[in-house]
């Protein structure tokens, strides 16, 4: 059953940071709620203030421009991503990514700054933001600050979030030019939370031979998203042969640092990691080729 608590509503951004520096160590946010009343409901948190910041004016946007590259307020919901045409034109992994995030429903509400302020390690937004290169913008009462989504996430559902800090932006550069992104889950239940996920981008040369740069990026392997350093290194500079595909998939796999759970064993999550990170390596280089 859920405590009782006292409902606030915000308006604008400096109201919400109003509210949150009133009520300090006794409020949550919420915003579409998918993830909070699940913990509120099974008496894990219980607030004395919810503070509720969907209506925030301005925070549910999504704007793309060739300087910027692509900006995602926090309060914008997975459907409202999945339905962007900007999305679709410029950032498609993230519609494959979103198409396959829980149902219909839960996209409706749930929104992109709730998924990654929740800090779950197999929520599909971090890996995929991850390999993008993004960046969240936080503010609070005092100042506005920005850091690298890799630097956000902490823990498992701990994140660089402070007290009276709100979640405001996520944002992504252009991606260099011969660049792909692709992002998979491995799971039982169609669109439920994946048992392991990968995520790669792939920089290949002007002539779309040998790396550039690369980012492969664990979901659900680790307490956090985490990105597969050594396996990015063994590809910078080389060309890609199935031995090399082969070296990269296990080095991932290593680099994992799975848990053990109802879902799956340990074992069982390293060697998932493995042929997803190959598959996705494998799919983003050739995809690098013929982009523009
Ligand atoms: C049935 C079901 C299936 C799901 N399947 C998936 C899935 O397959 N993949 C996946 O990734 N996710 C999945 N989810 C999780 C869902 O995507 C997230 O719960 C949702 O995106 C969270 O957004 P929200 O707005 O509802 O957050 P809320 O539940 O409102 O908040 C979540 C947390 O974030 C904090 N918070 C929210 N917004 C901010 C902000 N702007 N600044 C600071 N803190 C903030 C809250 O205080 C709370 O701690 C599933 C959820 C359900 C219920």
């Amino acid at each position: 059953m859920i405590r009782d608590f006292n409902y606030l509503r915000a308006s604008t951004v400096k109201e919400a940071l109003d509210l949150l520096e009133q009520h300090k160590d006794d409020y949550k946010i919420i915003c579409g709620g998918q993830s909070l009343l699940i913990l509120m409901r099974q008496g894990l948190v219980a607030p004395e203030y919810l503070i509720d910041i969907k209506n925030i004016k301005g925070l549910n946007t999504i704007n793309f421009d060739r300087k910027n590259g692509l900006r995602i307020g926090a309060t914008t919901t997975h459907r409202a991503v999945e339905k962007s045409p900007l999305i679709k034109k410029h950032y498609s992994v993230l519609l494959d990514m979103e198409e396959n995030l829980a149902s219909i429903q839960t996209r409706n509400w749930g929104t992109v700054g709730g998924n990654l302020a929740h800090g779950d390690p197999a929520g599909d937004p971090g890996p995929v933001f991850i390999a993008l290169n993004a960046a969240v913008k936080m503010a609070n009462k005092e100042r506005e600050r920005t850091l690298p989504l890799e630097e956000f996430f902490i823990d498992y559902f701990e994140t660089a979030l402070e007290e009276g800090e709100l979640l405001l932006e996520v944002q992504m550069p252009i991606p260099p030019p011969k660049t792909a992104t692709v992002y998979e889950k491995f799971n039982i239940i169609k669109n439920e939370l994946g048992i392991v996920s990968v995520a790669a981008s792939i920089t290949l040369d002007e002539n779309g031979l040998s790396c550039k740069d690369a980012r492969v990026v664990l979901g659900a392997a680790a307490p956090t998203p985490k990105r597969a350093k050594k396996a990015e290194q063994m590809l910078v500079g080389q060309t890609l042969d199935e031995k090399l595909l082969d070296k990269v998939s296990e080095k991932a796999s290593q680099e994992a640092d799975p848990i053990a759970d109802i879902h799956a064993t340990e074992a069982y999550r390293r060697s998932m990691v493995k042929a997803l990170a190959g598959k996705m390596v494998k799919k983003a280089w050739e995809q690098a080729k013929t982009s523009a």
